[in-house]
């Protein structure tokens, strides 16, 4: 059946013809269809933004989506996540935002995956022509972005990657009325890691403003949150998910407040700052993910040139929003070509295991092992470790079929302390010749002749 000539009338403008902007190669009149057919796009994140991204990639012609969320859908998410009902709650976010796209625009087919991105293999994400994120965890951005940094391979002289093996990730963020929508080109353009930076730490306020000279009403709920509740309930912690736990200090924030003349303190500013929620605004969403979609329809089309490489959006008071070209990191970790770790030919895989944990710059503790998407040792879970257990002793120059050089990806955690999180890094390993074998054959038999020889 043929399609009504209004569902691509837009995209058509884009896509059937010629302009100044458009890149090298456009072909404009095999585009629109090869779009649908081959173009594979996964979003991560089902949320609030993953939501708008869906709607806007299914919307903009794109046929074969497929999206990862590990969430299951609560009532708080209903006012902004709008492919959710009442009767959905308690449901897998990515299930349900799936089927209600489907529904409504026909011959898109969304794939669903209720699991955790770190769940998937490494040739999951390789599958895709593209990676668009709609999270609002740091941690699963570093994760997915080191997982398309991995993907780099055969560095030039010049530290440039291999065109083919560059993947490209399109990120939204948004926190209440601010925004951004960022394209990142790995290796080419600056990663995530690149500009970790651009993540201020959280606001944490001093013990001492708390306990003696508050100025707001958020001073004062932290008063009775951190302070006030240890002195009066000892030994009982605090549940913020307790509604008589945050309702004792709701009302003892609102009687310091009046102590002090701070207006202000709230129930749900209590929740707000004892929960460090950022409130979700719908609008903020559909702006950032419009943008993201245009972004992502540019770099697989080349209809025009690409955002280069941040925009900011900002509607606190009137509307603010910019580009900034941000400058790609040459030490980078995660984007550039891999910590290069020189190892001895009869080092064994468990002792290289080892090794990562007190490398300085890795630090990396429980660590799984891969080569060109070969297990060589999983740390979990139990039947998969059970089964590459016996690789531990081997060397892992065999290991890498005797090359000499290669790539390996680590994943673990990573840090210390509460500030551990899981890391995937990619390592240049070179091999060479154990110190023994090094020695000339005359000298070690003269060694054995002649004691004078160390
Ligand atoms: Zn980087």
């Amino acid at each position: 059946m043929a399609e009504p000539i209004s569902r691509s009338r837009d995209l058509d403008k884009l896509l059937l013809r010629p302009g100044h902007l458009v890149l090298i190669g456009f072909d404009f009149v095999k585009l629109r269809d090869d779009l649908q057919e081959y173009v594979r796009i996964l979003v991560v994140g089902a949320g609030g933004l993953g939501c708008e991204l869906l709607k806007d990639l299914a919307l903009s012609g794109f046929r074969n989506l497929e999206v990862i969320d590990m969430d299951r859908i609560e009532v708080s998410n209903l006012n902004r996540q709008f492919l959710f009902r009442l009767e959905d709650v308690g449901k897998p976010k990515a299930e349900v935002a799936a089927k209600r796209v489907m529904e409504r625009v026909s011959g898109v087919n969304i794939v669903p995956h209720f699991c955790r991105i770190e769940e998937k293999e490494l040739e999951f994400y390789s599958e895709f022509s593209i990676i668009v994120l709609g999270l609002d965890s740091i941690e699963a951005r570093s994760y997915i972005n080191a997982v398309a940094c991995g993907f780099l391979a055969e560095y030039d002289s010049n530290d440039q990657p291999l065109e083919e093996t560059v993947k490209p990730m399109i990120d939204g963020g948004t926190e209440g009325f601010k925004g951004h929508a960022r394209v990142i080109l790995p290796g080419m353009t600056p990663c995530f890691e690149c500009t970790i930076w651009l993540f201020p730490p959280q606001v944490k306020f001093p013990l001492c403003t708390l306990a003696e000279t508050p100025r707001t009403a958020a001073h004062c709920i932290e008063y009775a949150h951190l302070i006030k509740w240890d002195e009066v309930h000892s030994g009982k912690s605090f549940d913020p998910d307790n509604p008589e736990h945050m309702q004792w200090v709701y009302l003892e924030a609102a009687k310091r407040a009046q102590l002090f003349g701070i207006p202000g303190v709230t129930y749900s500013l209590t929740q707000g700052v004892v929960k460090n929620i950022i409130p979700a605004i719908a609008s903020t969403n559909a702006i950032i993910s419009a943008a993201c979609a245009l972004e992502t329809l540019k770099i697989v089309s080349g209809c025009s040139k690409t955002l280069s490489n941040y925009l900011t959006y900002n509607g606190v008071e009137g509307l603010h929003t910019k580009v900034t070209e941000f400058v790609k990191d040459k030490d980078c970790l995660v984007c550039g070509p891999g910590i290069l770790i020189e190892l001895e030919t009869s080092v064994t895989l468990k002792m290289f295991i080892d090794q990562l944990e007190d490398h300085p710059k890795l630090l990396i503790s429980g660590a799984s092992v891969t080569v060109r998407g070969k297990n060589l040792y999983m740390a979990a879970p139990p039947l998969l470790e059970e089964m590459t257990r016996s690789n531990l002793g081997l060397p892992l120059f065999e290991l890498m079929d005797k090359s000499r050089t290669g790539i390996v990806h680590v994943s673990g955690t990573a840090g210390k302390g509460d500030k551990r999180q899981s890391c995937l890094r990619k390592l240049r390993v070179a091999s060479r010749l154990s110190m023994e074998s090094q020695i000339p054959t005359w000298l070690v038999e003269h060694k054995f002749k002649n004691p004078w020889i160390r």
